[in-house]
């Protein structure tokens, strides 16, 4: 049976490439980064050498990069040293956030440190600004945590703006940009943000590791306490082969960028295309068939309700085809998603996120398409 992944915006597969550099350097580069002597002065050269290659690509200092386990540690040390560490008292954030963002803060907030306020968000997900100013001058200094692009709905918020506000109005800025690290171009001495994250696996890179950007100015406290590594921010042994995997897998990235951009938007377009053809009132989430103002790695839409519809997820896994629930609603195993109960609470209308990578074809989605149409018509 042909088998079809188009659930990249859960995880990437590894770039063959990577594969065989991290084999390679599981044999070879297997000494603590700590130990002093030269099989571990190895390991820590490739180590700060992943660090400067991602300082690069971000254009700022090696000194602000902190490896962590992937994106939810490197959000959860945004959130918690960014508050506790400033004496902050208020935090806003959106009810669209990642629950690696939402639950922290909601822990905060129920521990009594923090007042949390949600932003207004509109029907695409896109926060109103006007409401974040409204929140900013009413409040003591801020937390603000508010994300690149959502990973479920692909609706992206202007970074650069929301940051110039927080800084307007002295309040911290942490992007969860999970999504867009490694998609996006980044410059961050263009951008007032004191915190971004990222994690390897969304860009062909290996699971369990990610990182986090921690603005000069920012002044945090060790978020992991132990071996003192990370320059006694975030203990224990480096993920050595991780990390030096997710330098390489940014880099291959940001190399060949602009081609990759326009091959994957076109799958996304020729999917809009064929799926709007095949089948009659297909929606699409958010402002996701605007190619330039979405995740372009990413496509929601929902489907005519149906009796059928229920088991959508389950038919297309038996048919071969990878991709994830995008439903209100709760359904069997699904709990449905907090993403589209806040922006389509009412919708009973079976959905599905499609996400494509550099290694999806035209041919993967005319077979989806097949699929989707014995299923529909
Ligand atoms: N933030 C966003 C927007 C994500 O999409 C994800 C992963 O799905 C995470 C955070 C968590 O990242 P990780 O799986 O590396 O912990």
């Amino acid at each position: 049976m042909k088998r079809v992944y188009l659930d990249n915006a859960s995880t990437t597969p590894i770039a063959p490439e990577i594969i065989e550099m991290m084999t390679e350097m599981m044999k070879t580069t297997y000494a603590n980064p700590s130990s002093v002597h030269s099989f571990g002065r190895e390991s820590k050269i490739v180590v700060e050498n992943a660090r400067k290659t991602i300082a690069n690509l971000l254009n700022t200092s090696p000194g602000s990069i902190f490896f962590t386990s992937g994106g939810t540690e490197a959000d959860n040390m945004a959130i918690k040293c960014g508050i506790n560490d400033n004496n902050i008292r208020h935090a806003i954030t959106s009810k669209i956030s990642h629950l690696a963002v939402l639950l922290p803060l909601e822990d905060l907030a129920a521990a009594g440190k923090i007042k949390l306020s949600y932003i207004n968000i509109d029907e695409n997900g896109e926060i109103s600004l006007a409401h974040l100013k409204e929140l900013l001058k009413d409040n003591d200094r801020t937390f603000v945590s508010i994300m690149h692009a959502n990973n479920e709905i692909g609706t992206i918020q202007d970074i650069k703006q929301i940051g110039d506000i927080c800084r307007h109005y002295n309040a911290i800025f942490h992007s969860d940009t999970v999504q867009t690290i490694a998609h996006f171009p980044f410059n961050m001495q263009e951008l007032n943000i004191d915190f971004i994250t990222a994690s390897a696996h969304k860009f062909h890179g290996p699971k369990g590791v990610g990182f986090i950007y921690v603005s000069e100015d920012m002044q945090i406290k060790p978020f992991l306490r132990g071996g003192g590594q990370e320059r006694n921010m975030r203990a224990g042994t480096e993920n050595v082969y991780g990390i030096s995997a997710m330098a390489m897998a940014m880099e291959m990235a940001y190399k060949n960028l602009e081609k990759e951009v326009v091959f994957i938007k076109g799958l996304k377009q020729y999917m809009i295309d064929q799926l709007q053809s095949a089948i009659k009132d297909v929606q699409f989430y958010g402002k996701c068939k605007d190619l330039d103002n979405s995740l372009y790695t990413l496509l929601s839409c929902s489907f005519p309700e149906t009796d059928m519809a229920e088991m959508l997820l389950f038919n297309l896994d038996i048919m071969g085809i990878a991709c994830s629930s995008g439903s209100a609603c709760s359904s069997g195993s699904d709990i449905g998603s907090h993403v589209l109960l806040g922006i389509a609470p009412d919708s009973k209308r079976p959905g599905v996120r499609f996400s494509f990578s550099k290694y999806n074809t035209k041919d993967e989605i005319d077979y989806v398409i097949e699929k989707l149409k014995c299923l529909f018509n």
